[in-house]
């Protein structure tokens, strides 16, 4: 499954795709992890955040921070900030 990549204006929505909390990453905002959206300029980096489905925000509570991302192309490392969804 693993942690969707989006900045706070592209935060994911939808009934199939559940995201419960979202997680900073390492460093964040001044992190290399940025929104792949493409309303962004090529050239501009908007720092991203984790979203987490429910089983990776358990696992997140448990300890866990790093993370696949959906194509499992590049991991993730998170910090200990989140911030839970409503
Ligand atoms: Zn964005």
């Amino acid at each position: 499954m693993g942690v969707l990549i989006r900045c706070k204006s592209h935060e994911p929505q939808g009934r199939s795709n559940t995201y419960v909390a979202y997680a900073e990453p390492v460093g964040y905002p001044d992190t290399a992890v940025v929104c792949p959206s493409a309303d962004h300029d090529e050239n501009e980096a908007i720092p991203g955040l984790a979203y987490m489905h429910q089983r990776d925000f358990r696992r997140y509570k448990d300890g866990k921070r790093k993370f696949e991302t959906p194509t499992a192309a590049t991991d993730i490392v998170v910090s200990d900030r989140y911030e839970k969804l409503e």
